[in-house]
């Protein structure tokens, strides 16, 4: 593509816009906001992540900077623009953490992410292994008002294909990291039942092991083995057993079956 462009996400295409900063006395005026960039969505998205991953603990500009895959100079600089938009806050020795208003533009993203993919899932038959990046490229050229007659469409569904809870509309309820820590089929002891209801490692080829082991969401079984520190336990599908690495039931989030 012959852009005249510089700067911007190579991978953005054509939806891109321009990264500006966005006007701090424009955000004060609700009705003016102008429509967040792509960079900006994916800043706070991945802030927003870093974040409730670790309990509301502030991002480091490093952490940021491998998610993201660019230089810690890139972020910094894109920091000051959010930081100006009101988006998010930078105190030195502290970190990142995302403002009121980020926080709700974060899930806002997140939200038309978790919509998408189920939507691809659901009306177009894809795998849960491969919506996670068409939905990557979407979520940041459809509506709102797409994505809510999305949700409508799809009777106002709670979890992505990957048990990942859809953030709502109208408040920001349903957030991860408003969610109790999640008990993983790792910490299960020999003898209980489970339910698989979110996976955490959402990466196409531990999506296909996991579809190809018959571990996908919903199933249900019972540990048969699970010693202390040990690198591997037995589950019991059904009539079928099966040895899984620990590494691999730590990123399954269950529920008692
Ligand atoms: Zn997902």
């Amino acid at each position: 593509m012959d852009s005249g462009r510089t700067g911007g996400n190579p991978r953005s295409g054509s939806a891109a816009m321009p990264v500006r900063p966005l006007s701090p006395l424009l955000l004060s005026q609700p009705r003016e906001i102008p429509v967040p960039s792509l960079t900006v969505e994916n800043y706070v998205k991945t802030i927003h992540q870093i974040t409730s991953a670790q309990q509301g603990g502030a991002a480091t500009t490093g952490q940021i900077a491998s998610a993201l895959d660019v230089s810690p100079g890139t972020v910094t600089s894109m920091l000051k623009t959010l930081d100006a938009a009101r988006l998010a806050t930078h105190r030195p020795y502290e970190g990142v953490s995302l403002t009121q208003s980020g926080r709700l533009l974060a899930l806002r993203v997140i939200r038309r992410h978790r919509l998408l993919e189920l939507f691809l899932l659901r009306t177009l038959d894809m795998n849960w292994d491969e919506v996670h990046d068409e939905a990557e490229h979407m979520e940041h050229a459809v509506s709102d008002l797409l994505v809510d007659r999305i949700d409508a469409y799809l009777g106002h569904p709670r979890v992505d294909p990957h048990g990942d809870p859809i953030p709502r509309a109208d408040d920001d309820a349903v957030a991860d990291d408003d969610l109790p820590p999640p008990r993983s089929l790792a910490d299960c002891p020999a003898g209980s039942r489970f339910r698989i209801t979110r996976v955490l490692d959402q990466s196409a080829g531990f999506l296909r092991y996991l579809t190809d082991s018959g571990l996908v969401l919903g199933t249900e079984g019972e540990v048969e083995r699970n010693p202390d520190g040990a690198a591997l336990m037995r589950v019991r599908l059904g009539r079928r057993a099966l040895a899984l690495a620990i590494e691999a039931a730590g990123k399954l989030v269950v529920a008692e079956g």
